[in-house]
């Protein structure tokens, strides 16, 4: 890690991207972990810098924001028994092998996650951690020690499971928990962690996991914890039509009745997924301001439908993307995100979707999923959250639009990224992360992981 000089100049960029109608063709100046000023084309900055960083060769894009993961799953990535397996059968033959997750390969896991998407560009990520197996009381603990040593920002959410197969809902009774228990955690975690500020670090939402794992009763306290403490909440909604067909089946109503019903349609909500809505209910999650965390590779992996995300948008909708699960993506790679979300709505929409919509999607979009004004854009004043990509590698050789061919060229790896005015990737890679032993270390956990349900 190198500590930033107190006034730098990253210099007249390739080509920059700033979410915001803001010109920033000269570059920026970062001071005191924000960015002072950005410098319009051709200009200097307005008072003199004690460094500069030459970026004439770096596409310079704000820090790119992962708005659902579930980081445990990177141990479970392309596992066989699962690999051509729908949501439901791809959920229920996970299930047991997930109640297994143990504090170290937890640890090793949130790590593996971290680090990839940091070297993607990603600066800010959202965790849904649901899985409390005994010994494993304190998950979300173990996830904040990660995030803090890695030096990235994150919203990490308290998930919670607690309708199990003997009650009507997916998950077996081994991963599920008592509500006391979970909201009892749920404040605890808040009161620990929560950050509410700008410039947080780690922040605490609640996340009970869908609807069908958990009881409305879990729904409503958690709605009324989270206002009372001020924090968002997360769940999954609508990614499957067996999804719809559950709760049709256990509540009669449809996915966005249900979600009125146990208080979330509100600007304090966001969703995984969000697939299969009607006319109707895309305007009234627009109305509500109820977010929208769109993710795309997972779900043409699953099969499981494609978000109408610029109908969303157009209804009011704040959109980002998410890398989803590592057990249904199956990598952390935000700018792979990125291209994937294009290519996934001009599919449905037409050639006519911009590149920059797709990194508005990213970086923009994403803050707004998680409640953030700080981050997401290049802009005075706010977080000196940067990721910056070259085109040196054969991929990009003959390209012409330098912001087209991060995503046309599918830029897979940023050079340097930095976080709250530190760098945390140089030259594409994390100063002080040993990359084998950690590879080391995780797959021989997830080895141990399956193992042990082959041996069942
Ligand atoms: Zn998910």
């Amino acid at each position: 890690m190198t500590p930033a000089p107190s006034r730098l100049w990253i210099k007249n960029p390739l080509a920059v991207f700033t979410a915001n109608d803001l010109d920033a063709g000269g570059g920026l100046v970062v001071a005191g972990g924000r960015i002072a000023e950005l410098v319009p084309t051709g200009g200097r900055p307005s008072e003199p810098c004690d460094a500069t960083y030459d970026a004439g060769g770096h596409v310079l894009l704000p820090g790119l924001v992962n708005t659902h993961h579930h980081f445990y799953q990177t141990l479970t990535r392309a596992w066989g028994p699962v690999a051509d397996a729908p949501l439901f059968p791809w959920l229920q033959k996970l299930y047991p092998v997930w109640a297994r997750l143990t504090p170290e390969a937890l640890e090793a896991a949130v790590e593996v996650a971290l680090a990839e998407l940091l070297l993607s560009g990603c600066t800010t990520a959202a965790d849904h951690h649901y899985l409390f197996p005994d010994g494993l009381r304190e998950a979300v603990d173990i996830e904040a020690a990660v995030v803090q040593r890695m030096g990235m920002r994150a919203t990490l959410t308290r998930g919670s499971m607690s309708l199990g197969e003997d009650d009507g809902g997916l998950p077996p009774r081994s991963t599920v928990q008592g509500a006391e228990e979970i909201l009892a955690d749920s404040e605890r975690l808040i009161r620990q962690y929560h950050e509410p500020g700008d410039g947080a670090v780690v922040q605490i939402a609640l996340a009970p996991c869908s609807p069908f794992s958990v009881t409305s009763e879990i729904m409503v306290e958690s709605a009324g914890l989270a206002e009372r403490h001020g924090v968002r909440l997360h769940t999954h909604l609508a990614e499957t039509l067996d999804e719809e067909e559950f709760c049709r089946e256990r509540f009669g109503l449809r996915t966005v009745d249900y979600l009125e019903s146990v208080g979330w349609l509100g600007d304090r909500t966001w969703l995984g997924h969000g697939i299969h809505f009607d006319d109707g209910e895309i305007a009234r999650l627009g109305a509500a301001g109820t977010a929208v965390a769109h993710c795309p590779t997972s779900n043409m992996r699953l099969a499981s439908g494609t978000a109408r995300v610029l109908e969303l948008e157009d209804a009011g909708v704040p959109v980002g993307l998410g890398v989803d699960g590592s057990a249904s993506n199956d990598a952390s790679n935000m700018i792979l995100e990125a291209r994937q979300a294009l290519y996934l709505q001009r599919l449905r929409y037409g050639a006519g979707v911009p590149v920059e919509r797709a990194l508005g999607w990213a970086t923009r979009g994403s803050a707004a999923v998680l409640g953030r004004s700080d981050i997401g854009q290049l802009a005075p004043g706010l977080q000196a959250d940067l990721a910056m990509f070259t085109l040196d590698e054969l991929r990009f050789s003959g390209s012409h639009d330098p912001l087209a061919a991060l995503l046309l060229c599918a830029a897979d790896r940023a050079d340097r990224v930095m976080v709250g005015g530190v760098w945390r990737v140089v030259d594409g890679a994390i100063p002080g992360l040993d990359v084998p032993a950690l590879a080391a270390r995780h797959s021989a956990a997830a080895r141990r992981l399956v193992d042990s349900e082959k041996r069942k």
